[in-house]
């Protein structure tokens, strides 16, 4: 058995350690000592090469390397071929703990604090409780539950958004695209947590933050193309959006001339909310090559008729 290694090399070496140590029946191979390809059961990528099937043709399983799939064209990988994302619990916790650190930036004002700061303004704001402000989730996954969990215990109004129900700690489940207006209209501090797809790329735009409460903090956390940037930039300077925290950006960096760097109400971060955490990432490799053998369905399967 055999996988081959084509993400960061950096990388390599921690996840050759892991691996040997936890499956060590499989053999690592990094990209691009393929040795004999046929023998590649197994690919952990970031992008996919073009013509798996040729090039790989006794590949089982896709494993992404990052926590989404929007950087694979799902309709050019072969039928046959799973997809499986390496989500584990610590990446989830690391993710709640980023949307907790936004989420109480944008309760207190820190963002306008640091703006006074640099103009030398000694000026307090009115202080809100925590009860008394709505924080709304879009997506309930492993991702967006773990971040409601860690965000109800501070006493936050809590709602989501999702394509299915799903129970929100103390809060309503908003469902379907005929029920996001009203609920963005009822988030005092919205956090993005999607996937990308067709069908949310774009979904935070000028129409959506309109709906907003005015003045609400936006926090993204899924990718940069969930919001329409210029709108952004255009509801920040209006009012309409407060305050906003951004974690993914459309172009990553930005280029320099970007008004993201230097937007005295936006907050980014490059790309660190949360990662693939090795150990956590393995343990799931390790399950799926148990589950195959007893013909079991493997976990993290991405869905490609959904896209995530
Ligand atoms: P999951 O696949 O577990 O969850 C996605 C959730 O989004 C599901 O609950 C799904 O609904 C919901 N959803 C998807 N499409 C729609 C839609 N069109 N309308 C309404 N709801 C929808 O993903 P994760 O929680 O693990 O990760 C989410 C995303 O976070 C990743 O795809 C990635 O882009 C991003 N991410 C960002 C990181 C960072 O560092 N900034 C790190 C890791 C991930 P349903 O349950 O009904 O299927």
């Amino acid at each position: 058995m055999c996988m081959l290694y084509m993400a960061d090399p950096a990388d390599a070496q921690a996840w050759r350690d892991c691996l040997s140590s936890l499956a060590p029946e499989l053999e690592f191979r990094l990209w691009p000592d393929v040795g004999n390809p046929a023998q590649v059961q197994y690919l952990l990528a970031w992008e996919s090469p073009a013509d798996l099937a040729g090039q790989f043709p006794n590949l089982r399983i896709l494993y992404a390397a990052g926590a989404g799939v929007d950087q694979f064209d799902l309709s050019q990988l072969p039928d046959q071929l799973s997809v499986v994302r390496l989500v584990d619990s610590s990446m989830a916790d690391i993710m709640a703990e980023y949307v907790l650190l936004a989420v109480l930036a944008l309760h207190r004002d820190l963002l306008a604090y640091r703006q006074d700061q640099r103009a030398g303004r000694w000026q307090p704001r009115p202080i809100l409780r925590a009860s008394q402000r709505r924080v709304g989730v879009m997506g309930v996954g492993n991702l967006g539950r773990a971040a409601l969990d860690r965000l109800q215990p501070l006493g936050f109004q809590l709602s989501a958004w999702n394509r299915s129900l799903k129970a929100v700690p103390g809060g309503r489940c908003y469902v379907g695209i005929e029920q996001l207006e009203v609920f963005i209209g009822q988030c005092d501090i919205l956090v993005n947590m999607l996937p990308l797809t067709p069908e949310t790329t774009g979904i935070l735009n000028a129409t959506r933050l309109a709906c907003l409460p005015r003045g609400a903090g936006l926090v993204n956390v899924g990718r940069g193309a969930h919001v329409v940037e210029e709108d952004l930039l255009a509801a920040l300077d209006q009012g309409q959006v407060g305050a906003a925290v951004l974690d993914v950006l459309v172009q990553e960096p930005p280029s320099r001339q970007s008004p993201l760097w230097t937007h005295p109400r936006v907050l980014i971060t490059p790309h660190i909310a949360s990662d693939v955490q090795i150990e956590g990432a393995v343990e799931v490799i390790v399950e799926n090559l148990r589950r195959e053998k007893e013909g079991r369905p493997l976990l993290n399967v991405v869905d490609r008729s959904k896209g995530y």
